[in-house]
């Protein structure tokens, strides 16, 4: 545990089960994790998988915590609701009820064999920063530096033509997505 609050930024990804309802479940579940609060989170996304692409389309979220939790204690609590989730690893890149990354962790550079923090694809991953970008604007009503570039600058070389906000009447319903 640390004495100082930090802000640290999830991305969230589900494409079985109701993939909505998982995603919207997790979300309040964040900010319900010992010495961690939910400060802002953005509107849900349906998105194309990578990797494998004999599965179904993901739903993505991104949503911004203030923690007193080391990052390796951060991910143990996101590794503990994967399972909850039921999570099973399968197969690399494939399905998954939830799968939760930790994206940032304040200004932190972590290279740890459990953890890499900035998410090192993140910034490939138009998935990613799309949401994001919307959460950072609500949570810190600025822009952020990743690999020293701003972010909306990664997002400009990122095709985000296939990724598609939910509506809110559609991020509500419980039907599978
Ligand atoms: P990707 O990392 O490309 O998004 P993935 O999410 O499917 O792939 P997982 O199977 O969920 O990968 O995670 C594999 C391992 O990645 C985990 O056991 C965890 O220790 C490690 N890991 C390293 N950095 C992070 C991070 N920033 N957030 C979450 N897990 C991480
Ligand atoms: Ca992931
Ligand atoms: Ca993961």
């Amino acid at each position: 545990m640390n004495n100082v609050m930090s802000l640290a930024y999830i991305g969230l990804g589900s494409n079985l089960e109701e993939p909505v309802r998982q995603v919207r479940q997790a979300l309040d579940e964040l900010g319900e994790l010992p010495l961690c609060q939910r400060v802002a989170h953005s509107s849900l996304y349906a998105t194309p998988p990578v990797g494998p692409q004999d599965q179904p389309d993901f739903i993505n979220a991104v949503a911004a915590i203030e923690t007193k939790l080391s990052p390796l204690a951060l991910l143990d609590q996101l590794q503990a609701l994967e399972q909850r989730h039921r999570r099973r690893r399968l197969r690399h890149w494939g399905p998954r009820t939830l799968d939760l990354d930790l994206l940032l962790y304040a200004q932190h550079t972590i290279e740890h064999p459990r953890l890499r923090v900035p998410h090192p694809y993140m910034h490939e991953r138009a998935f990613v920063l799309v949401p994001l970008e919307e959460v950072v604007s609500a949570a810190t009503h600025s822009s952020i530096m990743l690999h020293h570039q701003p972010l909306t600058s990664w997002l400009t070389h990122l095709d985000q033509h296939q990724i598609r906000r939910l509506s809110d009447a559609d991020a509500t319903t419980t039907a599978s997505v």
